[in-house]
């Protein structure tokens, strides 16, 4: 199959994750783990290490990486579509030594959310439950457990914080030193707990700068980190997508009444909110009314899921699917609405739908949720009620 590897991410974009001592190149690249040794005697080569270098020049020489294949190419041999697909119109660059653009940097997976598409790699909260309670099985298969990652990085934090702050440092360093860098953007887990952020805050000042959150905060926090980001440009990038006790379920571990009012604070404070909504089979009942309480103030861009074959949107009942299909007959076709439109236009299958009602018993029972509140027709739909 004849292809072209070139793709302008790989000149531009580094994502880190802090804890795993990992080196993303791009964030869908398979990442190499820094060498801290290493990057003390070479100032400036974060985004230039051999690794991406000879990465760099194998694109240059229309070659595939292995780092893209993972990340990319092999998707596209299967002839489906690959991120690098949003870069192709971008500029090309011919310098393996570019200065970095974009810098996502993920400081922790200290979370205390378990949003129900999460997992135990991006959260702690989802390692404790799945550490107390075992594994989240579905067909007798474990669906949700601490692989080789997450107990890997929950080893690491016990026993290396000194070297995490060595890394820091070297990245608050590396940061002085790019001054091609335009855009930082700093994930968790949950950022806003992670008390490296006012350090990072200080550093990145004068970027554009995105925090992306779930609001699993106390409002004391967020007061703290408001008062810090007043008058910089700061876009709070914020994950919802429904309301009330279905928001509850999904977002476990927040009310929907303190999300309400953190957004609040942060309007107050006048930095840009963009809404984040992954769409799943729940969220699909929930979505037009949180579309309809937010979007004439701010953004809202619909995020696709991946992985979690029982949450897909399609996996509902057809009642489910016609109210919300009926909910949107005034919305003119709207494109957020029209992409949810064909997500559910699928028929599910009977083991996806099994699973649904397994993986609700399963995730509510240990939280002592009462599943009551969503629709008759659903939860008998997906086994939950006779
Ligand atoms: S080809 Fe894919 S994985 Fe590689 S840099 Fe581009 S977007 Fe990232
Ligand atoms: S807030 Fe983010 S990291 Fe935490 S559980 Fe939700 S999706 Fe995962």
């Amino acid at each position: 199959m004849h292809m072209d590897y070139y793709c302008s991410a790989k000149f531009t974009d580094l994502m880190i994750h802090v804890q795993g001592r990992l080196l993303y190149n791009c964030c869908k690249a398979y990442p190499e783990r820094v060498n801290l040794d290493w990057l003390e005697a070479n100032p400036g080569r974060l985004f230039h290490t051999d690794t991406m270098l000879e990465d760099r020049r194998l694109m240059l020489d229309n070659k595939s990486c292995v780092s893209c294949h993972h990340g990319c190419y092999k998707y596209e041999e299967q002839r489906l579509t690959s991120t690098r697909q949003k870069y192709i119109n971008d500029t090309k660059i011919s310098d393996p030594h570019a200065p970095i653009r974009h810098l996502d940097i993920s400081l922790s997976t200290d979370c205390n959310l378990t949003c129900m598409y999460c997992s135990p790699e991006w959260s702690s909260s989802w390692q404790k439950d799945i550490e107390k309670n075992g594994d989240y099985l579905l067909d007798g298969v474990p669906v949700k457990q601490n692989d080789n990652w997450s107990n890997l990085w929950a080893k690491m934090k016990q026993k290396s914080r000194g070297i995490e702050s060595r890394f820091f440092a070297q990245i608050l360093r590396e940061i002085k030193l790019s001054t091609g860098l335009q855009s930082v953007s700093i994930l968790g887990g949950e950022p806003l707990l992670n008390n490296q952020l006012d350090q990072m805050l200080d550093y990145v000042h004068g970027k554009k700068i995105t925090i992306t959150t779930g609001l699993g905060v106390s409002d004391a926090r967020l007061r703290k980190v408001l008062q810090k980001t007043k008058g910089m440009n700061v876009t709070f990038q914020i994950s919802g997508e429904s309301t009330g006790e279905l928001f509850e379920l999904i977002r476990h571990g927040v009310t929907w009444k303190n999300f309400k009012n953190r957004i609040n604070m942060i309007e107050q404070n006048g930095h840009k909110i963009r809404f984040i909504s992954t769409i799943s089979n729940l969220s699909v009942m929930g979505f037009t009314e949180f579309y309809n309480t937010y979007h004439e103030k701010h953004e809202i861009q619909i995020n696709h899921l991946t992985g979690t074959s029982w949450m897909m949107p399609h996996v509902l009942d057809d009642r489910s699917k016609n109210n919300f299909i009926d909910s949107i007959k005034n919305k003119n076709n709207l494109p957020e609405f029209n992409n949810i439109t064909r997500m559910i236009d699928k028929k599910p299958d009977d083991k996806d739908r099994i699973n649904t009602g397994d993986y609700l018993k399963q995730f509510s029972s240990r939280r002592s949720i009462d599943l009551a509140f969503l629709p008759v027709h659903f939860l008998e739909w997906c086994g939950l009620r006779s």
